[in-house]
């Protein structure tokens, strides 16, 4: 048992149910038992591998995409650049690194990151310090946007985001007779550890995507108002400012029905209750939620698009066969493997997609 598990049964025992949401925001960011702020979560030795950890690549080409929006901008001189948590700050530095080739728009970098964890933030600190670019941390994706706001619209926002979202707090309902029942946390017989319990009465407060209404009973579906809220606070921030954002992360695009809150340690996939605070938990995310909110903000989505599809147009073929060229055996053993791991659809090709926001239409982007 866990001392997050100690912790959260002695508070259900005061308090009554958490909401699913509740759960994930102790079991990840509580600043004493949380997942994130006390374990490396990332790498071979971590719990999971993320597309940046993988291989340079990603970071790099990222950082292509961005630049080539910022030539067709015609070059801006002041660029923020926001990052969602940066986890070990691998992207950020392929993504900087890569820049080195383009001078001009490195030197015009502000960085600015959103990240809970203050051992991640020590982590993030090391990486890139080689880069002198001036750099912010914030906790909030709020704060950040309004330390970057420019009211005269002349600086520019660039905003990157790698498997952030499902990190964010969902809440789960399920159908029964009368209706949804939100799915909450509590205590299980043993009084020692803790399980699911539909609400006593169905909830009126979930707003259901109408080809969710007729869903068979028994269905259990996921909302996340705090990706809702961070994604309308983003399309806000590009109504007045001008910039671009890239969203990258497992997840589905339409609306549907099935529970995909996951807990992962060492690499496998565990009960969602079987370590709270020392395994990491996240849920798919509903890029067709985010696209919906990105076309009532009046802003131009693009994609999703599969993650393969968007590292092909983004060149990562050819540029594996650049390095190849050179490469010992062993490396073009793991450049090739890379390759795979990150755009073959039983690895992360399909599964994780890809949603770009562009504040300024009259400019063709690359990816999509
Ligand atoms: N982008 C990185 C790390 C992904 S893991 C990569 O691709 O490797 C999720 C990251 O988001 C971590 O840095 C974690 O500390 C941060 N994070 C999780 N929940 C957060 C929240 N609610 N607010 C801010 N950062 C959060």
């Amino acid at each position: 048992m866990t001392a997050l598990n100690d912790h959260l049964i002695k508070l259900i025992k005061l308090h009554g149910p958490l909401s699913i949401s509740n759960y994930m925001t102790e079991a990840l960011t509580n600043p004493k038992y949380g997942y994130y702020a006390k374990q490396i979560p990332f790498g071979e030795k971590g719990d999971f591998v993320t597309a940046p950890e993988v291989s340079q690549m990603f970071g790099e080409l990222i950082g292509l995409w961005f630049a080539d929006i910022w030539l067709k901008m015609k070059k801006p001189r002041t660029v923020h650049l926001i990052e969602l948590g940066p986890g070990n700050g691998t992207l950020m530095a392929d993504f900087l690194r890569v820049l080195k080739v383009l001078p001009e728009f490195l030197d015009t970098i502000n960085l600015h990151f959103v990240e809970t964890s203050k051992q991640l933030i020590e982590i993030q600190k090391e990486k890139l310090k080689e880069f002198p670019n001036n750099k912010n941390w914030y906790e909030t994706v709020k704060s950040a946007l309004s330390a970057t706001n420019d009211e005269d619209g002349v600086e520019v926002t660039f905003i990157i985001a790698n498997e952030f979202f499902d990190a964010l707090p969902i809440r789960q309902f399920q159908k029964e007779e009368l209706g949804w029942h939100e799915r909450m946390v509590t205590v299980g017989e043993s009084g020692k550890n803790l399980e699911v319990m539909l609400s006593p009465f169905p909830v009126h407060d979930v707003k259901l995507n109408e080809k969710l209404v007729n869903a068979l009973q028994h269905s259990i579906i996921e909302v996340s108002p705090m990706t809702d809220f961070v994604v309308f606070e983003i399309c806000k921030h590009f109504q007045k400012n001008k910039g671009a954002a890239l969203f990258i992360d497992y997840g589905y695009d339409e609306h549907s029905t099935g529970e995909t809150l996951q807990a992962v340690k060492n690499h496998n996939y565990q009960g969602i209750f079987e370590f709270p605070g020392e395994a990491d938990l996240s849920a798919h995310v509903n890029f067709k939620r985010i696209h919906d909110i990105v076309v009532e903000c009046d802003l131009t989505p693009y994609g999703p698009a599969p993650q393969r599809q968007f590292l092909s147009a983004m060149g990562i073929e050819e540029r594996v066969k650049t390095l190849l060229k050179d490469a010992t055996p062993e490396q073009t053993q793991d450049l090739i493997s890379d390759l795979k791991r990150l755009i073959s659809p039983d690895e992360m090709g399909t599964l994780f997609k890809v949603l770009g926001i562009l504040s300024v239409e009259s400019i063709e982007i690359a990816g999509f």
